[in-house]
This record gives C-alpha cells, structure tokens and sequence, in this order.
C-alpha cells in the first residue's frame, strides 16, 4: 500500500476534478487525483470501435459554454461545427417524416401557435432564474412541486405541443420521465443553457464538436498533473476532522488537508466516511438519481442522407429514438448518426435482447433517414447505466420538490470535505462546462481558506 502526503486529495479524475487539480497546482498546492476507473474521463470518452471513432460520451459545445470554450482554446483543441445543411425531419402522431427547416416543427397552424405561446412564457419564467441559486426564486417551492408534464398540461390541451415541448429538457436533457422532474428542474436545465428557446435551438446547443475527440480535454489536463494522477483507485474511505482526510483506495493512502469529491453525487454512498456524513448530506443525496439514455452510434460508407438534401438533424416525440444528428467526424467519408431513446423507451428496449433492440433502434432511425438507415457498417450503444463508476446518463437531477428542499445546500463544503461536478453546477449544468466552472469554484474556496 503506498502512502502519500499532499494538500489536497481530488477523488475522480472527470473534468471537474482534473480543473480543480490543476488549478490549485497552478497555485503551488501539492495534490493527488485519485481515479476509480483505468482511464481519466469519466463521462467523456472517445474510443475507436471496429475502425470507428466515436464519441461515447460527452461531445458537443454550445456558444454559452464559455469555461469549456476557453479550456478548449487554452489546450489548443481545434473545433468544428456540426453538419446541418439540408432539411431537418420531424416525424408526427400520423408516423410519417415530414422535411422543415428551423426550429419550429411542421405541425397543425393551431399546434405551432401552443408552442410558441408556451415557449414565450417560459422564456418570461427562466429569466427571472438565477441557474446558480434556482430555489432563490419566490415561486421556487410552488414550482418544485409539480411536474414538468402536469404543469405543461395545465397550460395547453394540444397533445403534440405539449410532447414537443415536454422534449426538450425531458428526454433530451435531464433524461427521466417528464412526470418525474418538477417545472423547476426544468426551468434550471432552461437557465443552465441562457433560455429555454436555446435548448430547443439544435444549432445552438449541439454546437460544436472538438477535432479527435472531446476526451482530449481531461487527457491533456490529466497529462499536465503528471505522476500526480493515480489509476485504477477506486476510494474506499474517507476519514475526516479538522485537521484535514486520509482517504484510502484499493492501493494507496493519501493524507491531506483537503478533499475533494469529484465524482457523481449518486455515488458518494460507495465511499464509507469516518465518521459519517451530517444528516442533512445524507438525506439530500438520496433526493438525486441518475437520468438514463441510451446514446445509439450508427456508422455508414457514405452519409447517404446528405445525398437527399437532409441536414440529418430529426426528432419526434412518438419515435423510440426521440433525436438524432449527422455525427460524421471531422474530416471522415464515412457518416454516422448518432441517435438517443431515453427514460422509458430505454428500460423498454433493455428488456429485449441485443439483436431486438438494434433492429427496433434501427427502424426508429430508418423512419427518420429511409431504409439505408438499417444496414450500417458499425453500430454501438453507450450504456452508462451499466457503468460502475457513473450508473446512468448523462447526469444526476432532483427529484419531485428536491431542488428547493436541498439545493442551497449542494454545494457547501463539510468540515475539509469540498464537492466538485457538473451534476450541482447551475451555468453548465449536466454538461462539461459545469463540471469545468464546479471545478474552478471548488479551487477557488480552497485557496480562499488558505488566504485566511
Ligand atoms: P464524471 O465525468 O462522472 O467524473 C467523475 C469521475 O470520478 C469518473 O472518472 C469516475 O470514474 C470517478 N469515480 C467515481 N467514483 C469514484 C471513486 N469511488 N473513487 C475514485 N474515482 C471515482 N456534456 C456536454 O457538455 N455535451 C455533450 O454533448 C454531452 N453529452 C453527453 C453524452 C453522454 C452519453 C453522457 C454520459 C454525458 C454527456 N454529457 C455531455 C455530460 C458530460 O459528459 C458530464 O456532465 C461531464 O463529463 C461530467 O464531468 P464530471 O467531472 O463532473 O463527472
């Protein structure tokens, strides 16, 4: 067992845990990042399957995601914008794929007019949000406690405006069922990302992607700590006092004066902490669960859908894959889809064995794209659900009246113990950009105590 000293133990080596680490590196603190898994990461990860490169986790970039943005520029990655030429296709409760180009959807005059009613409101309600402070809003109690989906109903009787606009932060963003996440974890995810009508912006959210892969970026973090990142080192036990932690893994003790916890606040339970956390922590990470959605790679010769003037951008409510995109990389002849069947449809497909849950992911598609959609050279599903470290996709949200139960309390510090991860940022929320701002906050507070 190898026994080390440092100022600060940073457990999971994530982009939030490896920005944190070198931040308080630059400052000249001596630290230690302690990673479960054989690769740094975490929830993004770029691997080659059968000869293609794909992105298994995290990848895109919005123009509101400045902290990702400038660690982008600042590890010299190169960018590139999605391809989105062409028509987009939107599938409707009739089952047939309808061509349109912008944001609206191609559906009935009097369903278009819902969902630009509705959308103008909830633009008006996700302005008055602060992301960092959400529960800070009078109405934030009224607004946890009722669901996204009753509360949508509430406000319009059109069917299909109110799945299209369930979408957009419930199978596309926070992942779980809309009956499951209040108006306000909605109108969070909303303000994480500017507005709501920017989620609902394709071009706007689903940016940019990096030239190689977005795991270059905790890579080349990881590489500026060096001999200071340790694989393979899942923490057991964190023993804690004022006086600072020794945090014990599979193979190492590190003593420190500092922690922090850089992994999924779902996962704090796998650690045993002497002596236990307060309470209240106890209590409110039970009130968060992982959204789960299955993110579906389909690689191509060619992408034959360009050849029919569509963009490959495409959603419907009604489809098993509820979105998908033209994911071809940079610089590649072949095209990839890329396409998502989240919360309910995923436990439905899990249920079928591998063979049935292509094929039934692959006609999902084919309704999109035609039948050239079935027959691709590679296809692969990301399943974090199964991931030990993670345990679900992408993120981890409050349950019904969670967020203004317990969200002013998410981020504080116990006693030597800091917490870092995109799950608990507000501006970025769920995406790399927060656990990248979550992780200059966390270095921040530390060299703020050390200043006392
Ligand atoms: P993590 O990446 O989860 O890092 C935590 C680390 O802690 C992991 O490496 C884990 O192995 C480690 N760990 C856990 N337990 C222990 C332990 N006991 N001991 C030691 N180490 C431990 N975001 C975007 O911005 N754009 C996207 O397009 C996008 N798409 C996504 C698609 C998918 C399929 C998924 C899964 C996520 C996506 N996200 C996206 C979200 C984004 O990837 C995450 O929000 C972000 O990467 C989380 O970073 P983190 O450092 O907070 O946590």
């Amino acid at each position: 067992m190898t026994e080390i000293t440092r100022d600060v133990v940073i457990v999971g080596a994530g982009a939030a845990g490896l920005t944190a680490a070198n931040e308080l590196k630059k400052a000249g603190l001596s630290v230690a990042v302690l990673e479960a898994r054989d690769r740094v990461g975490g929830r993004l990860w770029t691997d080659v399957i059968e000869g293609a490169m794909l992105e298994i986790g995290g990848q895109w970039i919005s123009p509101d995601q400045t902290a990702l943005i400038e660690t982008v520029d600042e590890l010299g990655l190169e960018t590139f914008s999605r391809y989105r030429e062409g028509d987009s296709v939107y599938v409707g409760p009739d089952g047939a794929a309808h061509r349109f180009q912008g944001e609206m959807f191609p559906v009935a005059p009097e369903t278009e007019a819902e969902i630009a009613r509705v959308t103008d409101l909830l633009d008006e309600m996700v302005a008055g949000i602060d992301p960092d402070r959400p529960w800070a809003h009078p109405q934030a109690a009224e607004w946890d406690a009722i669901s996204w989906d009753a509360w949508l109903r509430e406000q319009s009787d059109d069917d299909e405006a109110v799945r299209n606009l369930a979408f957009a932060t419930g199978s596309a963003m926070l992942t779980k069922p809309t009956h499951a996440i209040s108006l306000l974890e909605s109108l969070l995810m909303a303000a994480s990302a500017g507005s709501y009508s920017h989620l609902v912006d394709a071009d706007f959210i689903l940016d940019k992607r990096v030239v190689g892969g977005l795991q270059q970026v905790p890579l080349l973090l990881a590489e500026r700590l060096g001999d200071d990142v340790f694989l393979n080192q899942p923490v057991r036990t964190l023993e804690w006092s004022d006086e600072g932690v020794t945090v014990t893994s599979d193979g190492m003790t590190v003593r420190a004066r500092r922690a922090i916890l850089a992994l999924a606040p779902v996962l704090y339970s796998r650690i045993s902490f002497v002596p236990a956390l307060p309470r209240l922590q106890h209590q409110m990470h039970q009130h968060l669960s992982m959204g789960f959605v299955i993110k579906v790679h389909a690689v191509y010769e060619t992408p034959f859908w360009r050849e029919k003037g569509l963009s490959g951008t495409a959603f419907s409510p009604y489809e098993l894959s509820h979105e998908a995109y033209d994911n071809s990389n940079h610089g590649d002849e072949r095209g990839t889809l890329v396409g998502f069947v989240s919360d309910l449809n995923a436990d439905g497909v899990f249920a079928l064995s591998a063979q049935e849950r292509k094929e039934r992911i692959l006609t999902s598609l084919s309704h999109y794209y035609g039948p050239e959609a079935l027959d691709p050279v590679v296809y692969y599903e990301s399943d974090w659900g199964s991931e030990e470290w993670t345990r679900g996709a992408y993120a981890a949200s409050f349950d019904l009246g969670g967020l203004s139960r317990y969200g002013a309390y998410l981020r504080e510090a116990v006693g030597p113990i800091h917490v870092a991860c995109s799950d608990m940022a507000g501006a970025g929320y769920q995406h790399v950009d927060g656990a990248i701002r979550m992780g200059r906050l966390v270095a921040s507070q530390i060299l703020e105590t050390r200043a006392e």
